[in-house]
C-alpha cells in the first residue's frame, strides 16, 4: 500500500459522523508530532480540533480540513461497507472517501514530506483540522476556533483547503470564494376560525400571499464577474391539519444565497420594507450563517494555479459556486483562500469513492503549493 492509500483507509475506518472526531485527529497529531509539529488540541463542547504549526512568522500558510462525515444511510444499499475501505476498477470506497478524509491524508502526508525536505522553511505552515463541519450548527468548530485565533492575535495569510472542489479531474476546478447565506423566519399573524365564516376570520397565507409572490419575483441584484446574481427560496408552514380551520399564524422560511453584489444587511431592509408595503402584522428573525468571500487573484491562486498545471498536466479554472464550507470563517481574518481537492461526484452519495489516480498526487499537489509559498 502506498502512504496516502493507508492513511485515507485508517480514517475511513473511524466512524467520524459529526461531531464525533473518532480517532482521526489523534492519528494525525502523533504523526505532525513526530515530523516536529507543535501539536494543540482545541476541543470547544462536543467538537475537537485540531491546530498542528511548524515554524514561526509570516507567512502563515494553513492547510484547513474536516475529519467528519456525513452518515452512511442504509448500508445496505452500499456495495461494500461504508467504514471499510475498499478497492475496485481503480477506486477506493468508502464514506468520506472523497469528502474529505483523502484530502486530510494528503495534507498531512504533503506536511510531512515538505518539512522534512525544508526543516528550515520560511514563515509558519499549520495544519488545522474540525471535526464540525458537516453538521447542522457549526458552532464550535473552525468558527470558534476563529475567534480563539482572533483573541490570540494569530493571523492567517493563506489558507488552502482540501475540499472536494474538482469536477471531472483533480484539478480542472479551484473554488476562489463561496456566496453567503442568510436565512429567515417570517411569522405573519392573522385571525384563526371556522373557514364557513370568512368574515370572522383573516386568513395570514392569503394576507401574506402577494408579499411573496412578490419577494419570489424579485431581481435582488444582477451578480457579478465573480458570482451569479442573487437567489431566494421559500418554504411554508401553516395550517392545523383540519380542512374546516384557517389557520391563525403563517410561517415562512426563505434563504438567501447571496453574491457579493449585496450585503446582508441591505437585504434585510429590502425584504423587511416590502412585507411592510403589503400591510402585513409580522415577526422577523435573521440567521445569517455565511458571508460572501472572494479570493481575487493574488500570490495564493498564482501557487495554487501554478501547482495544477506542473503537478496535474491541466490549467485549472477558477469558481465560486456550491455550498458554504469552513472557508467562510477563515476569509474574514483577512486570509487569501481558496478550495482545492479530488473530484466531488460522489459525495454525501451511496458508494462515495475517490480515483487512485487522484489519490496519489493529491499530496505533491499541496507540498508543491507549500513550496511555492514558503520556499524550496
Ligand atoms: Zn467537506
Amino acid at each position: 500500500m502506498s502512504p496516502i492509500l493507508d492513511l485515507t483507509s485508517a480514517l475511513i475506518r473511524c466512524r467520524s459522523l459529526t461531531p464525533n472526531d473518532a480517532g482521526c485527529q489523534a492519528l494525525i497529531a502523533a504523526r505532525l508530532e513526530r515530523a516536529g509539529f507543535t501539536i494543540e488540541h482545541l476541543r470547544f463542547g462536543e467538537v475537537d480540533n485540531l491546530w498542528a504549526t511548524h515554524g514561526s512568522g509570516d507567512p502563515v500558510l494553513v492547510f484547513l480540513g474536516h475529519t467528519d462525515v456525513v452518515p452512511s444511510g442504509p448500508e445496505a444499499e452500499w456495495a461494500s461497507p461504508p467504514f471499510e475501505p475498499t478497492i475496485r476498477d481503480g477506486r477506493l470506497y468508502g464514506r468520506g472517501a472523497a469528502d474529505m478524509k483523502s484530502g486530510v491524508a494528503a495534507m498531512a502526508l504533503a506536511l510531512e514530506d515538505y518539512v522534512a525536505a525544508h526543516p528550515d522553511h520560511r514563515g509558519t505552515l499549520a495544519l488545522l483540522l474540525t471535526s464540525d463541519e458537516e453538521g447542522p450548527v457549526n458552532r464550535d468548530g473552525v468558527k470558534r476556533v476563529v475567534e480563539e485565533f482572533r483573541r490570540r492575535g494569530q493571523r492567517i495569510d493563506f489558507c488552502v483547503t482540501g475540499e472536494p472542489s474538482s469536477r471531472e479531474r483533480l484539478g480542472d476546478i479551484v473554488r476562489v470564494g463561496r456566496r453567503g447565506s442568510l436565512s429567515g423566519r417570517l411569522r405573519a399573524r392573522g385571525v384563526q376560525g371556522h373557514v364557513a365564516y370568512p368574515d370572522k376570520v383573516r386568513n395570514p397565507i392569503h394576507l401574506a400571499a402577494p408579499a411573496l409572490a412578490e419577494l419570489a419575483a424579485t431581481r435582488w441584484d444582477e451578480g457579478n464577474a465573480e458570482f451569479p446574481p442573487t437567489s431566494f427560496q421559500i418554504s411554508i408552514h401553516s395550517g392545523t391539519g383540519a380542512l374546516n380551520v384557517v389557520p391563525g399564524e403563517l410561517e415562512v422560511r426563505f434563504n438567501f444565497r447571496y453574491c457579493t453584489a449585496s450585503s446582508a444587511d441591505d437585504l434585510q431592509v429590502r425584504t423587511e420594507a416590502l412585507l411592510r408595503k403589503h400591510g402585513l402584522d409580522f415577526a422577523l428573525e435573521w440567521d445569517l450563517s455565511g458571508e460572501p468571500f472572494l479570493t481575487h487573484d493574488g500570490p495564493l491562486r498564482r501557487a495554487v494555479n501554478a501547482a495544477v498545471l506542473e503537478v496535474c498536466g491541466i490549467a485549472s479554472q477558477a469558481d465560486t459556486g456550491g455550498g458554504t464550507s469552513d472557508a467562510r470563517f477563515i476569509a474574514p481574518l483577512g486570509a487569501e483562500v481558496v478550495e482545492l481537492g479530488p473530484v466531488n461526484a460522489s459525495i454525501h452519495k451511496v458508494d462515495e469513492s475517490v480515483g487512485l489516480d487522484e489519490l496519489e498526487v493529491l499530496p505533491r499537489l499541496h507540498q508543491r503549493i507549500a513550496e511555492l509559498l514558503l520556499g524550496g
